[in-house]
């Protein structure tokens, strides 16, 4: 009968969008950390869809005060058990120090010591001199992407059940690879491939 049909669909459109009130976990129970980046497809890149995902991203997919409020919201309260932080090759991170950014900030007008990071939220307050760290700027994309499981992983916020792994999109070939293994590095030269003698 379509009354059935009709009405199966509605039920499932109701779920959708009541999922937080009926407490239904995004479709892969999945947290996804990952940069900004323009060139970073993350949805494609993961083979993920609408629904079945959190997503989370900012500037390098590092592992920030909100990126923990949100992992932490989405793991304790919303079903989540997996986590994946998504880095990338050519990161604008690794671009330029913090200290660096800071002194154009400064030659802008603008005095990073004075400066609140979260208008609202005024209590929140950067000791002076750690505004450099804060923009959280860095040199290894492969490390920085152990760092932030690591950095997931120590956090008490997040429990400890929860699964959470790292990969690298190399925006240079568009596919993902996990941290410090470079394909093209066995491929590319007779050592690599184990030639002998
Ligand atoms: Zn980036």
């Amino acid at each position: 009968m379509l009354h059935q049909q009709i009405d199966w669909e509605l039920a499932e459109r109701e779920a959708w969008a009541l999922r937080r009130q009926k407490g239904i976990p995004n479709n892969r129970r999945l947290f996804v950390l990952a940069c900004m980046d323009e060139r970073l497809p993350v949805e494609d890149a993961l083979g993920i869809r609408v629904g079945d995902a959190h997503v989370f991203r900012n500037a390098g997919g590092l592992v920030t005060d909100d990126a923990i409020r949100s992992a932490m919201l989405t793991t304790q309260f919303f079903g989540t058990k997996e986590i994946i932080v998504v880095n990338h090759t050519e990161c604008g991170m690794m671009t330029a120090t913090g200290d660096y950014l800071t002194n154009l900030l400064r030659e802008k007008g603008i005095d990073p010591d004075a400066v609140q990071v979260d208008p609202a939220l005024p209590e929140l307050k950067l000791p002076p001199g750690t505004f450099p760290k804060w923009i959280r700027t860095f040199t290894d994309v492969d490390e920085i992407c152990l760092r932030q499981v690591e950095l997931l992983r120590s956090s008490p916020l997040i429990p400890a059940d929860v699964e959470i792994h790292g990969y690298v999109w190399e925006v240079e070939s568009m596919r993902l690879r996990r941290p410090g293994v470079r394909l093209a590095e066995k491929v590319n030269t007779a050592k690599a491939m184990g030639a002998r003698g």
